[in-house]
């Protein structure tokens, strides 16, 4: 038996990990998008399988594994995992809730995973509460997707903002990929001042001309990732002092900083000691966006202490996973 299978799935990886008695890693998987709000079901399934496929075959090369958990029937192998833990991104709703779940189900079945504790939560949720021990804390995520959630000393949750790229994730990747091609043309049109965000754009996306920028937002090359590949283009731009790429990134920062904000006053946190995670890849490589964040949440509360070592969020979901492995030792 496989005492852990956690699975972080945003909106341009999907990553799985297994892991063992003693907290090792004995397996790792990843492929790409397995949010079914930018891709559909049928493809965040195919990716969500491809992902946890690669980790058992990795757990199998590492031989670690083999004897104590596999168990070979005539046709085809059979996995049993105690306890399994997805965050996944696009889970928002009751009815995503009912749409990831039936998902997930069909992916460990296809498996031949047998799961005896599953636990399927928001990806930001799941990696708060693991990141965070049940202490009071506020995880952001800015990635392709964003969202703020936080739970308070009442153990209370509250979140704000991640309602996905088509009218929401203020502050991500995929909104600021898009602003910048929103600059583009307008620049093009002389409708907005001039960036030189063009300069990097289209040759990035392989493309020469504005125009052929716009057609490109709709063809197939398209995608929700794609559109937030391009926004260590705006950190570079503005690196560079222009002007709008700035701006875009300041808009971004505030725009995080409301859904913390938002968060924190849901759950009466602003006068109290908490810790605040910034994950995701706009948070992580955006020195602007991040020193903003910090620094617009720490005029607004006294207390907030910044965890650094958390940076992924896959930390967190292991961490959740293992807190329910404890408690069952503990016979809590
Ligand atoms: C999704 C959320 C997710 C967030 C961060 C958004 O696009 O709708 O469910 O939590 O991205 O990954």
């Amino acid at each position: 038996r496989i005492p852990l299978l956690a699975v972080d799935g945003g909106g341009t990886k999907c990553l799985a990990v297994l892991v063992d008695r003693s907290r090792q890693e004995v397996g790792m998987g990843r492929s790409g998008s397995c949010n079914y709000q930018g891709i559909g079901e049928e493809a965040a399934s195919r990716e969500l399988i491809a992902a946890i496929a690669q980790a058992l075959e990795d757990a199998k090369a590492r031989n670690g594994l083999t004897t104590l958990s596999q168990h070979q029937t005539t046709e085809q192998v059979e996995w049993e995992v105690e306890c399994a833990v997805f965050g996944l991104a696009g889970l928002d709703t009751v009815h995503d809730r009912q749409v990831i779940c039936g998902m997930v189900e069909n992916v460990l079945q296809s498996l031949n995973v047998n799961v005896r504790h599953l636990i399927v939560e928001n990806d930001g949720f799941a990696a708060l509460l693991g990141a965070t021990g049940g202490k009071p804390g506020i995880l952001v995520i800015a990635g392709t997707g964003s969202i703020a959630f936080g739970v308070n000393e009442k153990h209370q949750t509250a979140r704000a903002g991640g309602w996905g790229h088509r009218v929401g994730d203020e502050g991500s990747g995929y909104w600021i990929g898009k602003q910048a091609i929103m600059a583009v043309l307008k620049d093009a049109d002389g409708r907005g001042e001039k960036t030189i965000l063009k300069e990097l754009l289209l040759p990035y996306v392989g493309l020469t001309r504005v125009d052929e920028l716009f057609n490109w937002t709709y063809s197939s090359h398209y995608s929700v990732d794609k559109v937030a590949e391009l926004s260590p283009l705006v950190s570079q731009a503005a690196n560079a002092n222009d002007q709008v790429a700035q701006t875009i990134l300041q808009v971004a920062g505030e725009e995080l900083f409301l859904a913390v904000r938002a968060v924190m006053d849901q759950l009466e946190m602003k006068n109290k000691q908490f810790q605040m995670i910034l994950q995701g890849g706009v948070l992580q490589n955006d020195e602007r966006v991040r020193e903003l964040v910090i620094e617009r949440v720490n005029r607004y509360a006294s207390q907030v202490v910044i965890e650094n070592a958390q940076n992924a969020p896959i930390y967190g979901v292991i961490a959740k996973g293992l807190a329910y492995l404890d408690s069952q030792v503990d016979g809590k």
